[in-house]
């Protein structure tokens, strides 16, 4: 069976967003592949946080992907700093990896143009975690969205580096492409993103819901409710491809490019639909919420599992490096 690695900050919140875009994937994939799903700690404190906040932060991710369907005893779910195997690895990683390369990363550029104030040595080198994530467990599959794609090359080019200078150690990993539509944020621009504000956050209350949603962004060119619209242009109809049946679907396809109903009535049809879906996870998220403990057994057990390859696999690159014969070995932390 192949493995899989993904990993997900621990926002506080998984918004609509995440939830059709990854958690939806990473529960299909949990019965196919070995999965190890990770809420990724030290990456997020590359941004400022407050630091009392994050076991909250943690431990409410934690409940929100198991309330969606992450299913503790298929997956492998646990907290990335648990895992100490991580940096260290990375520290490795980053003896291979090429200087430029990490200056070419998008995802840097963006971060360090939206928050001038906070660049970083870790955002810099935050792909190398990403890359130390992936191999530490011999992942060969990563889901990944079109953002990813350039950090899963660079793993891929790392994988290649590594296995030339010390011998083959690691397999590249293959990205897994997901056929999910592209969502993008509420305001029709780019992506959905809890920073950009443009997100419905799955813990929000209906009438919050229904406000974003009222004023959500349609077809741009049906701008009279008499106008024809085109759904296929439309990320209202995007979001009814997840959250409403065939038959609504269909409804809404014949109503909209007819001017048989205003993007006022799509919308309301829009929210029975996703009401349904949001409901069912809160009265799932309520019933974990009230057994916190039972959260941490299930972080604490899954940090164990993880915690038990990535030893192994440290053992084998430690002796690659020629770092094993003056200590004890797999001793950290
Ligand atoms: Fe979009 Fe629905 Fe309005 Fe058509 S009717 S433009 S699908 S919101």
């Amino acid at each position: 069976m192949e493995t899989v690695f993904s990993g997900i900050q621990p926002s506080g919140e998984l918004h609509i967003g995440n939830y059709l875009g990854a958690v939806r994937t990473w529960v299909a994939l949990q019965d196919q592949y070995r999965c190890f799903y990770c809420i990724v700690d030290l990456h997020a404190i590359t941004q400022p946080y407050e630091p009392a906040e994050m076991p909250r932060r943690i431990r409410e991710m934690a409940i929100d992907l198991i309330a969606c369907g992450i299913d503790p005893t298929k997956a492998t779910l646990f907290v990335q700093s648990a895992v100490p195997e991580h940096t260290e690895l990375a520290w490795m990683l980053a003896s291979v990896t090429p200087f430029g390369e990490l200056g070419r990363m998008t995802q840097f550029k963006d971060k360090s143009e939206r928050n001038p104030e906070n660049i970083n040595a870790g955002l810099f080198t935050y792909p190398v975690l990403q890359a130390a994530d992936v191999l530490l467990y011999g992942a060969t599959r990563v889901p990944v969205g079109e953002d990813q794609r350039q950090h899963l090359e660079l793993v891929r080019e790392i994988v290649r580096k590594w296995n030339a200078r010390f011998g083959d150690t690691f397999a590249e990993p293959q990205p897994l492409l997901s056929s999910t539509p592209k969502i993008l944020g509420l305001d029709g621009q780019g992506k959905m993103s809890k920073s950009l504000g443009n997100t419905i956050g799955l813990r929000e209350a209906d009438a919050k819901i229904w406000d974003k949603l009222r004023a959500a962004a349609t077809d741009p060119a049906r701008a009279r409710r008499t106008d024809p619209g085109d759904p296929d242009v439309c990320n209202v109809f995007t979001l009814h491809r997840f959250f409403s049946d065939d038959k609504r679907q269909q409804d809404v396809r014949a109503g909209c490019t007819t001017a048989g109903i205003g993007c006022i009535d799509c919308k309301k049809w829009l929210l029975e639909g996703m009401l349904g879906d949001l409901q069912r996870i809160a009265r799932r998220r309520d019933e974990l919420a009230a057994q916190p403990h039972k959260i941490d057994e299930i972080l604490a057990d899954g940090a164990r599992r993880a915690r038990a390859v990535a030893r192994e696999t440290m053992t084998r690159i430690r002796a690659r490096l020629g770092l094993d014969a003056h200590g004890e070995p797999g001793t950290t932390g």
